[in-house]
């Protein structure tokens, strides 16, 4: 009942150039496919990717959005920026963006509510640290992490939304948490959601991000409760993300 989505986030890599190609590469590439298909990009080349992908079944989305709606936040982009750019995601809490700017699970929470409010869905991302995983803190820490949202939107607010789990120790380490780790936290996280509400939790897509490669995409995405990934490194490579594209 619930539709693959695979996400590509570029991070800050390529130029306009190299974007507008992989973008070119992927729409030519992807054929008729069920599952969803999505590419994060730099906010920059947002339009360009977007103009790239026209006619073609991939979304594009941005990599983070501002926590306010409008007015004196130098360097910020807004949700309504992004939804009059016709973007269809945003990515939201991204582990690099929480451990390198400062971004708190408040912070998320509020990005999480604008991005809503202008019809972007965004993609909160959840994991824990290699230490927090060390001292049994998975389940607190994305407790935590998921409460913040779901104190500030309510519990509703998931019908428009996706989850991204992301161990940060998996992240551009080369190290995938292992089918069955990531299946474990994926069934928590939708029984947390189900505990408030049965009927979002079932409908809920949950991508497993964290060095999500070409050979390790089928074991994730056959899990039960994982519904596709957040694929970095390996999103940059034309062939391969359509290889992991084509692995639900
Ligand atoms: P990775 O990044 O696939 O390079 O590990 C995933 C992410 O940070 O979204």
């Amino acid at each position: 009942m619930r539709r693959s989505l695979i996400m590509g986030n570029w991070k800050m890599n390529g130029s306009r150039e190299e974007g507008i190609q992989l973008a070119t590469a992927l729409a030519e590439g992807l054929g008729t496919v069920e599952q969803e298909v999505a590419v994060c990009v730099p906010f920059i080349y947002l339009t360009d990717i977007r103009n790239a992908l026209a006619g073609s079944a991939i979304a594009v989305g941005a990599q983070n959005v501002a926590d306010q709606a409008a007015g004196a936040y130098t360097g910020e982009v807004s949700a309504a920026m992004l939804a009059d750019s016709g973007i269809k995601y945003a990515l939201v809490g991204h582990s690099e963006r929480r451990s390198y700017y400062g971004d708190t699970n408040q912070s998320v929470a509020n990005r999480f509510a604008q991005a809503l409010k202008q019809n972007i869905i965004p993609v909160l991302c959840v994991g824990e640290t290699l230490a927090e995983r060390e001292a049994d803190q998975t389940f607190s820490v994305i407790d935590a992490q998921l409460d913040a949202v779901i104190n500030t939107t309510g519990i509703e607010a998931f019908a428009n939304a996706v989850i991204a789990y992301e161990p940060v120790w998996a992240i551009g380490t080369g190290k995938t948490a292992t089918d069955e780790q990531a299946q474990e936290v994926h069934a928590y996280i939708r029984s947390r959601i189900a505990a408030l509400n049965p009927e979002i939790a079932a409908k809920l897509q949950i991508l497993y991000g964290g060095s999500v490669k070409a050979d390790n995409a089928k074991g994730l995405f056959a899990q039960p409760d994982i519904d596709g990934g957040l694929v970095g490194g390996a999103s940059l490579d034309a062939k391969g993300f359509l290889q992991i594209s084509h692995s639900v």
